[in-house]
């Protein structure tokens, strides 16, 4: 490590402030933070903690929305019950001392490429809540750990339609327990939606060959024949691009059957 200032705003007026200093950089979780401080790949001058904001921590349904604050830890969002499917997926994340530490905003700030989160914002289409603004998912995550945040923007909420039908599927990396590939489906008012995490270079995706087939037929036998294309998909010592194409398409199907 090396040395840098440390800021601890009770409010969100002040991280916001405390944000606009030249390099300053949010800190959450410190999962993804932490460690790349360590290896130096990053070294902001001033870390703002959004620990203890209350702004941004609880979780509430209603109306058939479910609000999480963005400095909620995935052990938090697996514990709520009103949208299943996301408790799922908390659950799914890393060990317990990641899911204890990091937060719905770090992971969706980073927008790691084979991050769960991200899935299941694009695939339920919800709203991710700024400072500033409103930002729907579908123009939120704007490429490799890339997104429409501008600098020293915060997430304060993000607000999940709940669908009637919805699942996860991950076929985890086994060391890291990251995505190689995984699937988030569901089914609600806005139609259907696939969002595919872990297979793109350019981070999650919709298919939308398998949301149109399964717009008129919401089964997995509506996916039989079809098969994702292997173009720009990741190909690493985990798995080539068309071992991930293969994936998708069978975790596709699995998540439908999940959906029920
Ligand atoms: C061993 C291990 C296994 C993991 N497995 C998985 C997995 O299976 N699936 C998965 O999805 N993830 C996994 N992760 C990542 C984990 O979910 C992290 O918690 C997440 O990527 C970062 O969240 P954080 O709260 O720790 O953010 P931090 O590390 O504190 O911050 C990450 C980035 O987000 C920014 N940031 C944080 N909060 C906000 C905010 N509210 N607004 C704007 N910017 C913000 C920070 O400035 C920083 O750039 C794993 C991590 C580890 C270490």
């Amino acid at each position: 490590m090396y040395a840098f200032e440390f800021e601890r705003p009770s409010t969100l007026d002040e991280a916001v402030k405390a944000l606009g200093a030249e390099g300053a950089q949010a800190l959450a979780g410190g999962q993804t933070l932490i460690p790349t401080l360590k290896q130096r790949l990053a070294m902001p001058e001033t870390l703002v903690s959004l620990a203890g904001i209350a702004e941004l921590k609880g979780i509430s349904a209603e109306g058939g929305v479910l609000t999480v604050g963005a400095a909620s830890t995935h052990t938090e969002v697996a514990g709520q019950t009103a949208y299943p499917a996301l408790a799922h997926l908390a659950r799914g994340i890393g060990d317990p001392h990641v899911r204890n530490r990091g937060t719905i905003g770090g992971s969706l700030a980073n927008n790691d490429p084979s991050a769960c989160y991200p899935a299941a914002a694009l695939g339920s289409g919800a709203t991710i809540v700024t400072n500033a603004r409103e930002i729907a998912a579908d123009d939120y995550f704007t490429g490799l750990f890339e997104t429409a945040l501008e600098e020293g923007e915060i997430i304060t909420e993000v607000r999940f339609p709940i669908p009637a039908k919805a699942a996860y599927v991950k076929f985890e990396q086994p060391a890291s327990r990251f995505a190689l590939v995984g699937v988030f489906v569901s089914k609600g008012e806005g139609g259907v939606r696939v969002a595919v995490t872990g297979a793109s270079e350019a981070g999650v995706f919709r298919w939308a060959e398998a949301e149109a087939a399964l717009a008129s037929d919401f089964s997995a036998a509506a996916l039989d024949g079809l098969s994702a294309s292997a173009d720009d998909l990741i190909g690493d010592i985990h798995g080539s691009p068309a071992y991930r194409a293969h994936l998708i398409g069978v975790l596709t199907k699995r998540a439908v059957q999940a959906a029920g």
